[in-house]
């Protein structure tokens, strides 16, 4: 197996410059570590070039089915870096599920659901390595010295945590909630992944990667000066933050998602009950307007069409016609991908195959990378 280089590839042409390395940057969600991947024209030349010398490591969380919000957030866009020719590990962190709840309910069959709905949407089970966090052991002994290499206020002031706090059915902030961006820093280095596809809620998580690589190899470069983790960069999408049917981000465990695998008429449903606001002209105004200009990304995104072109077209329709247009716009383009899940949840032996598959696979790249980790650290 090839390794990825360890340093980071060129930069795009629309990413900002490198950045800024002080250690605060982990709470800031710096944009500029992320590249906007709208269309292949968006890629690096060199990753067009060299796909073969770069990774995707990116994944979700086992809480319930996916929705419209990781398709066009982050699933379109692995699955065109997968046909490109770069390699793809999807983890499945299933131990970050009892971050905000006390247990995993319906663990089995909500993982078993993901992988379902990745290779339905056109991930390739025999090029992707698709495992879930708690088969990698090595994983959780990576996390040991990443902990040591980030302080306690930086992990307090990571406003994506903050706001899963605030959404949290516990009565009292758990540990695991406070340091799991560390644990996916893990997830992500450990296979020495420099591509990270995902949605803008996971750029401080990003940042502290980032951190926790930089402040690695400085702090245990091998002998020859050469450094054990690239500095992996997230990639987004047109859609980095969709929102969900309460105007708030859409969310498994919010209740104002469109699944994926939601029926025609569940998906009229959900979307009639969406807020929009009282203004009969459709516009697109993303900041005056939010929940009108989504439902219009939306049926873009779905059509492949500007969004201010299907607003022109609606007119003074109001928002009953918005949402007509968008339910047609999102049944139509799904129905294609409904139609291949449909076939492959009835086959769950394939799906469990496809996981231990990647269990394996992981497990061996987890180890190699601890070895390495042990060796530079001056572990005996
Ligand atoms: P939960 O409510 O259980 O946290 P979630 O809907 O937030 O679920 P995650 O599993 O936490 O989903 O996130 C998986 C990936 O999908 C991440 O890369 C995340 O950034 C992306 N994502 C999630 N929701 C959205 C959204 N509304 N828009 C764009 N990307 C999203
Ligand atoms: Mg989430």
């Amino acid at each position: 197996m090839t390794s990825p280089t360890t340093t980071n590839g060129p930069a795009a042409p629309n990413a900002a410059p490198a950045a800024d390395p002080d250690a605060t940057a982990a709470a800031n969600a710096d944009p500029s570590a992320a590249t906007v991947l709208t269309g292949p024209a968006d890629l690096d030349q060199g990753i067009r070039d060299d796909p073969a010398a770069h990774r995707v490591l990116t994944g979700d969380r086992p809480t319930g089915p996916l929705h419209l919000g990781h398709y066009f957030g982050s699933l379109r866009n692995r699955v065109h870096l997968q046909r490109l020719g770069v390699e793809m590990f999807l983890v499945i962190p299933d131990y970050q599920v009892i971050t905000d709840r006390d247990l995993a309910d319906h663990l089995a069959e909500h993982t078993e659901n993901l992988v379902v709905d990745y290779l339905a949407t056109g991930i390739d089970a025999d090029r992707a390595t698709i495992f879930t966090h708690s088969s990698v052991p090595a994983l959780n002994q990576l996390l040991l010295p990443f902990l040591s290499l980030v302080s306690v206020a930086e992990l307090h002031r990571n406003p994506t945590v903050k706001d899963e706090i605030a959404h949290s059915s516990q009565a009292a902030v758990n540990g695991l909630m406070l340091t799991y961006p560390v644990h996916q820093a893990a997830d992500i280095l450990f296979c020495k992944a420099d591509l990270v596809p995902v949605g803008k809620d996971q750029l401080p998580h990003l940042e502290i990667a980032r951190t926790v690589a930089r402040r690695f190899n400085e702090r245990y470069p091998h002998p020859d000066g050469t450094t054990v983790f690239p500095r992996p960069r997230a990639l987004l999408s047109a859609a980095p933050l969709l929102l969900g049917t309460d105007g708030g981000k859409m969310s498994k465990s919010r209740g104002n998602s469109v699944p994926l695998a939601a029926d025609e008429d569940t998906t009229a449903r959900l979307l009639k009950g969406a807020r929009t606001d009282t203004e009969r002209r459709i516009g697109y105004d993303p900041v005056g307007r939010p929940e009108v200009s989504n439902l219009l990304l939306l049926a873009g995104l779905c059509q492949d069409r500007a969004p201010e072109e299907i607003a022109e077209e609606i007119g003074d329709g109001g928002a009953a016609a918005l949402k007509r247009t968008v339910t047609e716009a999102v049944n139509e383009h799904l129905r294609p991908i409904r139609a291949r899940r449909a076939e492959l949840a009835a086959d769950r032996g394939h799906i469990r195959q496809v996981l231990r598959t990647g269990s394996e696979r992981a497990n061996a790249i987890a180890d190699a990378t601890l070895t390495e980790v042990r060796a530079v650290m001056g572990s005996l």
